[in-house]
């Protein structure tokens, strides 16, 4: 198993460490017991001793139980229709989070702190009994970031573009995050309130970017519209409502939940708290999640828009706020919940143990190799 320390090698081997280390020696290298090797290396000193090396790829608790659980198959009749979770992505400026506060009916815009979004926003609301789901994002960083991970969390991406400004280089980044994610893009073509506007201009520009506008004859739902006067938000909701009607997005809530942290934080007084978003499954106080390196039984929900609101349960589609992680994990982490609590923690544990191993090179013992050696 790979990177191999001179221990590992020694008990592998049944070859007392002494003697891998005078070999080492011998090669003018003084290494300790927890120093490691890597394959070439292990394989010199290997050929050295006459014994033969296999390299093992470890069986990980992850393989066995996340896997199982990734792949779990929902049976057709336990799944429900779930609420689409949409996305504003565009050009910094261009009324991403503006316009979700009108969506949403609240302000935060005019709160923050130089005008820019700071934090992962995420959001459900109800719209004639339906639930839809919302993520604000200070920007192309945190979707990046988060599908560097693997995490998929969008459906619906609302390409946010001002209309006095047309697309621009974040705008152009958005596209293409948006196609990479294979979701179907709306665009909100903004600011039409300023006086003297021609939307048509930046229709222009979308369709050179590859979004031939549907009232030129193409597929991409653009609505012109004003988060500061309030016009076009209804047409841009009933927009998103029917793309995600097209394409009955459905989950298995009697399922124990898996999601994606958004964004952690240790705050005073609360300990860890995780926005994670619930992708299938319902997740519950007092369940047992493992998410990256962190891990905890789940102390308390609390809902994203009223943060005073407890929460039991969470369905599908759901952002929370959640209390009971042990430390902050990283955006775009997936969580998974596990039967016991020491199934978490071992999980945990082991990649924290991986990424100590994995920076050790420059911090703890050294990382020798045949290169290195021959210097
Ligand atoms: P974000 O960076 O994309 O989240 O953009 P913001 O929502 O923070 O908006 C940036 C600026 O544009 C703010 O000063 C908003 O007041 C302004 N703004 C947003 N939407 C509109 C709009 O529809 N019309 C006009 N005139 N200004 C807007
Ligand atoms: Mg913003």
């Amino acid at each position: 198993q790979l990177p191999c320390t001179v221990r590992d090698l020694s008990e592998a081997a049944g070859i007392p460490a002494m003697q891998i280390q005078r070999i080492l020696m011998q090669e003018g290298v003084m290494a300790k017991i927890n120093d490691t090797m890597d394959e070439e290396l292990t394989e010199f000193i290997a050929a050295e001793l006459g014994v033969d090396v296999d390299f093992v790829q470890p069986v990980t608790l992850e393989d066995q139980l996340l896997t199982s659980i990734r792949e779990a198959e929902d049976p057709e009749d336990q799944l429900e229709p779930r609420p689409p979770v949409i996305t504003f992505l565009g050009h910094v400026d261009h009324g991403k989070t503006s316009l979700l506060d009108r969506l949403i009916g609240i302000n935060v815009v005019s709160g923050e702190s130089g005008g820019i979004t700071q934090h992962i926003r995420a959001y459900q609301i109800e719209k004639d009994g339906a639930g839809i789901s919302f993520v604000d994002t200070p920007g192309h960083e945190a979707f990046t970031e988060m599908r560097a991970r693997g995490a998929n969390v969008t459906d619906i991406a609302v390409l946010v573009v001002a209309a006095d400004d047309g697309v621009m280089p974040q705008t152009e980044e958005a596209i293409s995050h948006a196609k990479a994610a294979e979701v179907p893009i709306v665009v909100a073509l903004n600011k039409i309130d300023i006086p003297g506007i021609d939307p048509n201009k930046a229709m222009a520009d979308l369709s050179a970017n590859g979004l031939q506008p549907s009232e030129w004859g193409g597929d991409i739902e653009v609505v012109k519209c004003s988060a500061i006067t309030g016009e076009g938000m209804d047409d841009l909701l009933e927009t998103l409502l029917t793309v995600a009607d097209l394409h009955e997005y459905k989950a298995n809530p009697h399922r124990s939940a898996l999601g994606t942290s958004l964004e952690a934080q240790q705050e005073s007084g609360h300990g860890v708290v995780a926005k994670v978003i619930v992708e299938n499954g319902t997740l519950r106080v007092g369940d047992n999640v493992v998410c990256g390196d962190s891990y905890g039984k789940v102390r308390a929900m609390f809902d994203t828009l009223r943060p005073e609101l407890a929460i039991q349960e969470a369905g599908p589609s759901t952002p929370v706020n959640l209390l009971g992680l042990d430390v902050a994990p990283a955006a775009g982490e997936h969580f998974y919940v596990l039967d016991d609590i020491a199934q978490a923690r071992e999980l945990a544990e082991t990649r924290r143990e991986q990424t100590r191993k994995e920076t050790l090179g420059s911090t703890g013992p050294v990382h020798v190799t045949l290169e290195n050696l021959f210097d």
